[in-house]
């Protein structure tokens, strides 16, 4: 393996005049990289330093100057080992090349014992080297990786699938509600009737009623686009994969730390999700927060390492709030937004029209279609009365498919350089 060959290089005779565990980059390598040759090919010598287990290729790479596929996968599984994001991009002077000169460094001290503990050093000798820094995260940063890949094991596999069910059933009350809408004002019809009775659940939550016909129709229209766009930006992502459709870009990235500005937050969505990115027409991909841990990529959603301090209705809840976030509203040109959470006075106070904007609502909404009205007030951190005055529900509707089918394409789902 290349490490040998650079054991060798490293014998008394020969000190080789570039370590790879000291590159500094012109330009970025990797995915949508500059890609200059010398670049990519200290980065490739660099990644074949690394053992396979802290994270190097295995195989050894060409190092022929070329950012390939195989480049760009080997920087992709670097980054799985060391940082928390994924772009399959080394950037000069950025964490991911701090991380790997960092993890070259470790990678040669695994092999610098074997040759310092050759014999004792002769008087008069030249000093041994010194011994290579300290790895660039700290044991309980190490840890801190760990557990964000395992929050991010469980989102995929646990609460991200249910979220999905839970807004399947959200659409097909809101598909109900706004067809009773849509006809009123009506005659009366009866108290019991299934169409009703789901308006009657929107009502409560977006503070609509059968009396003022207009905001109705509007309101339970807009219920519905938000909750089918919720659907249709999951549909690829959880799950078994669709044949022949290419799995949808992840969306959600799991923080071994807390950025400084969202302390004390479970999750964020910045500046409002993808549909700020669709304003921005690409120009911005990524922006600085102070005290970030990571790009704030606008097409993902953060999760931090307080998400890991509540019980799972909690989880649950942050998870749908953020998605609602997320999905914003391209053609409106507004984004679902923070007017209130459930659990502070605000909430209560807010108008019909703020409802409809705000992020908390929707996550209510949502979780109590699919999960029943008890545990929506868990997860909301709030009593069921706080939810609205309206139907109570009791049990989970029977997810029901909404009208699109299947695999249907994300129109929301945006090329994320990388994952
Ligand atoms: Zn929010």
């Amino acid at each position: 393996m290349q490490l040998r060959v650079l054991r060798g290089r490293l014998g008394p005779s020969r000190m080789p005049c570039r370590l790879p565990g000291a590159v500094i980059l012109d330009g970025s390598v990797g995915y949508n990289g500059t890609n200059r040759t010398d670049d990519v090919v200290a980065i490739q010598s660099s990644l074949n330093s690394v053992l396979a287990a802290m994270g190097g290729p295995g195989e050894a790479l060409a190092e022929d100057g070329i950012a390939g596929p195989k480049t760009q996968n080997a920087i992709l599984r670097f980054q799985e080992h060391w940082v928390p994001w994924r772009d399959s991009k080394i950037e000069p002077d950025k964490g991911t090349l701090h991380a790997l000169n960092r993890a070259v460094g470790s990678s040669l001290a695994a092999a610098v014992p074997v040759m310092a503990t050759a014999g004792p050093t002769p008087v008069g000798a030249p000093k041994p080297p010194k011994p290579p820094a300290a790895p660039y995260f700290t044991f309980e940063d190490k840890q801190a990786i760990m557990q964000a890949g395992i929050r991010l094991g469980m989102v995929r596999t646990v609460w991200l699938p249910a979220a999905y069910r839970a807004a399947l059933s959200a659409v097909r009350i809101a598909t109900r509600a706004n067809a009773h809408a849509q006809r009123l004002p009506a005659p009366k019809v009866a108290r019991e009737d299934e169409d009703r009775l789901a308006f009657l659940l929107i009502a409560k939550h977006f503070k609509l009623h059968e009396k003022d016909a207009a905001a109705a129709r509007a309101g339970a229209q807009r219920v519905e686009t938000m909750i089918r766009r919720m659907c249709i930006t999951l549909v690829n992502r959880v799950g078994k994969p669709i044949p022949g459709i290419a799995p949808a870009p992840e969306i959600f990235v799991s923080l071994w730390r807390t950025p400084a500005k969202v302390a004390g937050h479970p999750g964020y969505t910045y500046l409002g999700g993808a549909w700020q990115r669709h304003k921005m027409n690409d120009k911005i991909q990524g922006a600085d927060l102070s005290g970030k841990v990571s790009p704030d990529y606008l097409d993902r959603i953060y999760l931090t390492p307080v998400f890991d301090q509540s019980h799972d209705d909690f989880r649950s809840h942050i998870l749908v709030h953020e998605l609602a976030h997320f999905i914003g509203d391209m053609a409106g040109g507004w984004t679902l937004d923070d007017l209130g959470y459930a659990n502070e006075p605000a909430y209560l106070t807010n108008s019909s029209k703020q409802r409809l904007h705000n992020a908390d609502a929707y996550a209510c909404l949502v979780r109590e279609a699919g999960f029943g009205t008890t545990r929506a007030a868990l997860g909301a951190q709030v009593k069921a009365s706080v939810l609205g005055k309206g139907p109570v529900v009791h049990l989970p509707e029977q997810p029901v498919l909404p009208a699109f089918a299947s695999g249907t394409p994300d129109p929301y789902a945006y090329p994320s350089g990388g994952v």
